[in-house]
């Protein structure tokens, strides 16, 4: 219990600290971006063109997962309304196809009738991406990514199940899911679960993490 309220204690500075690091990083991003295009275009340079347009491209790569990553808490966007998680889901659905079939992995989308759920909806599409992205990432190839939701009368609640067929989330590990920058990547960024938290909170909701050997499955429950 107390680990939890801890965790609870954490979520705001993980919130100020996304939006924060995702201006730090952009503004000087957006300068050399600028003066790369300069130089692309630059008469005496033509030979190295193509070098400057390839750096161009990556800097619009990493301002990408910028953008995925640390896009929650921006005030701007923080409006919540009525709606329909499947139709989130269907939304997103093409961006995590892309990553899906880029890995050679499979992917399955099950949805049942649900109630409307009040939700901001860039929220609920970082969550999504952030659950998805971890699954694929435990994943080999060949690996299903299983997403599904329903209601469960027994707790009032809509769930968004996300199962993976990876080899699961040791004990060790478990304990510190959510802590910022806490990864056990190599190019991880470790707050991918801590702003599901952040969101979960915001939204009424809880993460549950039900793993073993055979895989993970994080069950995000919506309580009406
Ligand atoms: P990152 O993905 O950048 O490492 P996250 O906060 O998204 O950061 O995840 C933290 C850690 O939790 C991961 O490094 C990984 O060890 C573990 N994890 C999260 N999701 C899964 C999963 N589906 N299967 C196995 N491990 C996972
Ligand atoms: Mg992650």
């Amino acid at each position: 219990y107390e680990k939890e309220l801890k965790r609870l204690a954490n979520l705001d500075l993980i919130g100020q600290m996304a939006a924060g690091i995702s201006h730090e990083v952009r503004n000087p991003m957006t300068t050399v971006r600028g003066f790369l295009q300069l130089l692309e275009q630059e008469e005496g340079l033509q030979e190295h063109a193509g070098h400057f347009h390839l750096m161009i491209e990556e800097l619009d790569r990493a301002n990408a997962i910028i953008t995925e990553f640390l896009s929650v808490g921006n005030t701007r966007t923080s409006e919540v309304q009525m709606s329909n998680l499947n139709s989130i889901i269907e939304g997103i659905s093409r961006l995590i196809k892309i990553d899906t079939s880029n890995q050679r992995k499979e992917i399955e989308i099950e949805t049942e009738e649900i109630p409307e759920l009040p939700l901001n909806h860039n929220e609920i599409r970082q969550l999504i991406l952030n659950i998805c992205r971890n699954g694929l990432e435990a994943m080999e190839p060949g690996g299903l990514l299983y997403i599904s939701t329903y209601y469960r009368v027994d707790e009032n609640c809509v769930v968004l199940a996300i199962q993976d067929q990876g080899e699961g989330i040791r004990p060790e590990v478990m304990e510190k899911i959510g802590t910022p920058f806490f990864t056990t990547k190599d190019d991880g960024t470790g707050l991918g679960m801590g702003i599901c938290y952040a969101i979960a909170a915001r939204h009424n909701a809880t993460i549950e993490i039900k793993t073993s050997t055979e895989g993970t499955t994080f069950f995000t429950k919506f309580y009406l």
